[in-house]
This record gives C-alpha cells, sequence and structure tokens, in this order.
C-alpha cells in the first residue's frame, strides 16, 4: 500500500497540510492542491480552486502525470460563512455549500475515473462533528456537512464493489485558522461541551485520515468517523 498517489485538496495550511505531511512520514506521493501559499515539503503543490471544474480537471492531469491515477483522495478544502439564520444571505449559503459540498463532488468525479480503471480506490471527505450535531449560526455549514455523508455512502453503494471505500471523517473543534477566527467566548463555550477537556491538534485528524486510507481499514466504508474528544457522541 506504500507509495500511493495521495491528492488533498486544501494542503497548504491547517488540517489539509497535516495529512499531507502524515502521507508524506507514510512514503506516499503526495500532491495538495493550493490557492495561495506553499504546498509542505516534499508535497506536489497544484493551483486549484475546487468551485472551478477546470482547474480541478488541469490539477489531476499534472498530478496523474507526475504520480500516477490518484489512489487516495481527501477532499478537505472547506470554508464558513457563519452568522444567524435571518441574516444569512444566499450568498451565505451557496457559497459555503459550492465548496464544502460541490466542491468534494467535483474532485470525488474526476478521481473516480482513475480508480475505476485501477479497481481500486481511497475516498476521504472532511466532514465536521456540527454535520450531525448541529451548531446555531451555522446552518449553511452544517448542512454542507451532513451532505458529505450522504456522498460517502452513495459512493459506497455505487462503487464499493470496484474496491473503492468512502468514508467522511468528523473533526470537531481542531485549532486552525478557522477556528482561531471564532471569539473567545465561543471557544470558550465549545471547550465546555467536549469530555476531553480539550481541542484537537491538527496531526490528531490526520493519522486517523492516514489510518482510514491504509490496509487496516480496508473493510470501512460509509461510516462518519469522529475525532472530536466525544462532542458528538451518539450522533
Ligand atoms: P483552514 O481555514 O485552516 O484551511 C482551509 C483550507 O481549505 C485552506 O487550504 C484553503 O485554501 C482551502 N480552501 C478553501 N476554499 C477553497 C477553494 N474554493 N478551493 C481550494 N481550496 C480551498 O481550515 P481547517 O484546516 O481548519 O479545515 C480543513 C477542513 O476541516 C475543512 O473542510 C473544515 O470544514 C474541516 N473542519 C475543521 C474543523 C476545525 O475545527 N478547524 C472542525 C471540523 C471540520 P486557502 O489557503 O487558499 O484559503
Amino acid at each position: 500500500m506504500s507509495e500511493r498517489s495521495v491528492l488533498v485538496t486544501g494542503g497548504n495550511r491547517g488540517i489539509g497540510r497535516a495529512i499531507a505531511e502524515a502521507f508524506i512520514a507514510n512514503g506516499d506521493k503526495v500532491a495538495v492542491t493550493t490557492r495561495n501559499g506553499d504546498a509542505p515539503e516534499g508535497a506536489l503543490g497544484v493551483a486549484a480552486d475546487v468551485t472551478d471544474s477546470a482547474s480541478i480537471d488541469a490539477a489531476f492531469t499534472t498530478v496523474e502525470e507526475a504520480h500516477g491515477p490518484v489512489e487516495v483522495l481527501v477532499a478537505n478544502a472547506g470554508i464558513t460563512r457563519d452568522t444567524l439564520l435571518l441574516r444569512m444571505s444566499e450568498d451565505d449559503f451557496s457559497d459555503v455549500v459550492d465548496t464544502n459540498l460541490t466542491g468534494a463532488f467535483r474532485v470525488l468525479k474526476r478521481a473516480s475515473k482513475g480508480m475505476l480503471r485501477m479497481r481500486r480506490g481511497r475516498v476521504i471527505l472532511i466532514g465536521s462533528v456540527v454535520g450531525l450535531y448541529g451548531s446555531p449560526g451555522q446552518i449553511n455549514y452544517s448542512s454542507s456537512k451532513s451532505a458529505l455523508v450522504g456522498m460517502a455512502r452513495s459512493l459506497t453503494r455505487e462503487l464499493g464493489g470496484r474496491g473503492i471505500t468512502a468514508n467522511v471523517v468528523a473533526p470537531g473543534f481542531v485549532r486552525s485558522d478557522m477556528t482561531d477566527a471564532l471569539d473567545e467566548e465561543t471557544q470558550k463555550k465549545y471547550l465546555g461541551n467536549i469530555p476531553a477537556g480539550r481541542f484537537a491538534e491538527v496531526d490528531e485528524v490526520a493519522r486517523v485520515v492516514r489510518w482510514l486510507a491504509g490496509e487496516d481499514a480496508g473493510y470501512i466504508s460509509g461510516a462518519v468517523i469522529p475525532v472530536d474528544g466525544g462532542l458528538g457522541m451518539g450522533h
């Protein structure tokens, strides 16, 4: 299973960067999409915006030429546009869905071509605890993340017989630019609800993603794997 062609979207920073680094440490051939910033050392950086199919297609072509068909796809790129329902514009909603959900669909569709030819592949969609738990001020974000569960499960039913697995990793509150942007009061409120009593570090999510893409997790598909210190238990 080593030396696979791995592609992580949004791998220039945060959780995506940590995921890329975990696969690099594993000896895989890793590519990351970037809009800004650099790829981590040892990864091939390809410019792509997940809201733009043409840029995704071009990025995959570059990765395929350099590393071969993508065998492990991690759809990680995501945004928030938090605000309460009555203040949420249609653009606030559709921009988040376009990146987090349709963006995952775009890369999944492109990756599936190579996976079907190889008759193997691992798809990991980065969801969120709030996809199933819910969160005030995040109707757009939680809707986009819960829909990834349907995506992974439908993909499992559609392509599970071709050696392809699809799972959702649902992090809780992870230290990154995305959560640093939340005000102190919101951070404190979340912390009070996390049984582990702390936020996660990015590499704690990355190691679970790497495990899900590995040999030991070959019979897991359509699952939602929480990495949330117990925050979403039972959801
Ligand atoms: P960051 O904001 O730190 O990083 C987001 C990444 O996504 C960046 O690389 C960003 O690129 C990229 N990205 C955003 N929009 C696009 C786009 N249109 N096309 C390509 N790339 C894009 O977030 P995190 O690392 O915290 O989050 C990573 C994933 O984990 C997201 O899907 C998020 O929803 C999820 N998550 C995060 C949690 C947390 O607590 N941090 C909890 C649960 C889930 P650029 O640098 O160019 O903006």
